[in-house]
């Protein structure tokens, strides 16, 4: 039987028991400090009817109240299930509903939402994690050691929603420990690291990839909410090694005026993923951050996130690209319609398997079978090699713009509107067309005034003519997802 993820926080308790292990805005606290706490917190829950197999919301900040409620449901078997604090009430009532939750494990600030939640869907435990901190600290800190075995479902996580409805999935302990061994290796993590973690603990990401990683081997971490002030003030007080952010993250704090009085050389690596640095962004945070050693990471909550990395020196000869070698533990395809590999050049959908897939979509075999076929994942992403085997996404499947029957990647579009100085970002949909059933929409945010003939010139010399936008809109900024993630379907709606 293998290691759990509460094991490895116990373990590391007992190795480094008086390392300052989880740092945050209002607190600093030991791995002995921390696994104590979550053991009261787990009687206490256990005396209030908690019990193994329990699904229970987490609803927290990026602070030590996210990591309380975490372990001490795991130390019971109950099922943590992450969910973002910022949510409507009606966004979270779906996804308590779809995952059957037995209640909500609250930070203060989520209480009237909570309350709001709790007239529609009954929450048979709702628990202010402030209160059940309070009142659990008469109870004994000893480990539990109840027979939660590391095949049990560990936890439930929802993929970011970029598209639809959100969707449980689920992991066990060994797929969690796979993904967090796997990300050891590539990095060379030890615990002289000291990870620093902005991006919400929600998504898949930093919680599964780098946070667990960095668990695992004992490291520190730096736990927070991102502002580009908060991201560089933080690098420049704890002196963390180990970044990992959207990319546009890295962009914004990089145009920080003040830049240049924080000291930011204790980074030995900073990862990104979700999306792509252009060329010229990456220049720029380069520079910006003196120094090279950056990562992207490609991969999908179901696959762990585990996937593919670029890495520092293939950003300059495979800009664009998301690399070419799957991470040790994953095999990587990348195929046609009918299962077959493509050639170089030729486009088709990127498939994974590995030791960190997920288990399944929680409580949907419909959805589970249609992604995970003869144990790959269909990761929806279009896809080509280039001579060399580097891969470069061109789209998602499903936001592929069908026009007069011919498949439009928005991405191919948007990289050439990129090219344009004035333009800041832009977001190409499909939009409704009686006559070709969709045509190309742009919608832009512009660095500087800029008018529509200007960009309709500028892309024609690029784009075959039937991919060329129709329509630009022009807006301030474009709708994001808690992970930096464009909101597709919202700009369809705007
Ligand atoms: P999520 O499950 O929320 O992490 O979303 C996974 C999806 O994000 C993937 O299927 C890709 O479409 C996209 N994605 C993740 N990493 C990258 C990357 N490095 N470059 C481009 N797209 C990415």
């Amino acid at each position: 039987m293998g290691i759990t993820i509460h094991g490895v926080l116990e373990r590391n308790a007992r190795k480094y028991p008086e390392k300052e292990a989880f740092i945050t805005a209002t607190n600093r606290l030991t791995y002995v400090q921390m696994n104590r706490t979550c053991n009261q917190i787990a009687r206490l829950l256990q005396e209030k009817g908690v019990k193994q197999g329990d699904r229970i919301a987490i609803m927290a900040r990026n602070n030590e109240n996210f990591f309380f409620a975490y372990f001490s449901l795991m130390k019971l078997g109950a099922i943590p299930m992450p969910m973002n604090i910022r949510l409507t009430p009606s966004e979270l009532v779906v996804m308590l509903q779809n995952s059957n939750a037995a209640g909500a494990f609250y930070e203060a600030e989520a209480h009237g939402t909570v309350q709001t939640i709790s007239d529609l869907y009954g929450l048979t435990h709702q628990l202010s994690i402030q209160e059940i901190v309070e009142a659990s600290s008469v109870y004994s800190g000893e480990n539990m050691n109840l027979p939660i075995h590391s095949s049990d479902v560990s936890e439930i996580l929802f993929t970011s929603g970029t598209t639809g409805i959100p969707k449980g999935v689920v992991f066990n302990h060994d797929r969690m420990i796979a993904l967090a061994t796997t990300v050891s290796i590539e990095f060379a993590l030890s615990n002289e690291d000291k990870m620093l973690t902005l991006m919400p603990l929600t998504h898949s990401a930093p919680i599964n990839t780098f946070f667990l990683s960095g668990l695992y081997c004992g490291a520190a971490h730096v736990i927070g909410e991102f502002t580009p002030k908060n991201f560089l003030q933080l690098i420049h007080d704890e002196k963390p090694t180990f970044s990992f952010a959207a990319p546009v993250a890295y962009l914004l704090s990089s145009k920080d005026p003040e830049l240049d009085t924080y000291d930011l050389s204790s980074i030995r690596v900073f990862a990104y993923g979700g999306g792509p640095l252009a060329l010229a962004s990456y220049e720029r945070v380069k520079e910006a951050f003196k120094n090279e050693n950056f990562y992207q990471v490609y991969g999908l909550t179901e696959a762990g996130p585990n996937g593919i990395l670029l890495r520092p020196h293939e950003h300059l000869t495979k800009a664009g690209s998301i690399g070419k070698n799957p991470t040790v533990s994953m095999e990587l395809r990348v195929v046609r319609a009918d299962g077959s590999d493509v050639h170089p050049n030729e486009y088709g959908e990127v498939l994974l398997t590995g030791d960190s897939l997920m288990l399944e979509y929680d409580q949907n075999p419909e959805e589970t079978n249609a992604t995970i076929k003869n144990g790959w994942i269909h990761t929806g992403d279009i896809a080509y090699r280039d001579e060399d085997g580097y891969i470069y996404i061109v789209d998602r499947k499903k936001d592929v713009i069908i026009s007069g029957g011919i498949n439009i990647y928005p991405r191919e579009i948007e990289e050439v509107l990129a090219k344009h100085p004035k333009v800041l970002e832009s977001c190409v949909i499909g939009v409704p067309n009686e006559e070709w059933g969709e045509t190309v929409k742009a919608v832009i945010v512009a660095k500087e005034d800029v008018t529509e003939g200007d960009l309709r010139d500028f892309v024609s010399p690029f784009l075959a003519d039937y991919k060329r936008p129709r329509q630009y809109a022009f807006v301030m900024e474009l709708p994001r997802n808690a992970s930096g993630k464009i909101l597709k379907q919202h700009v369809k709606t705007m």
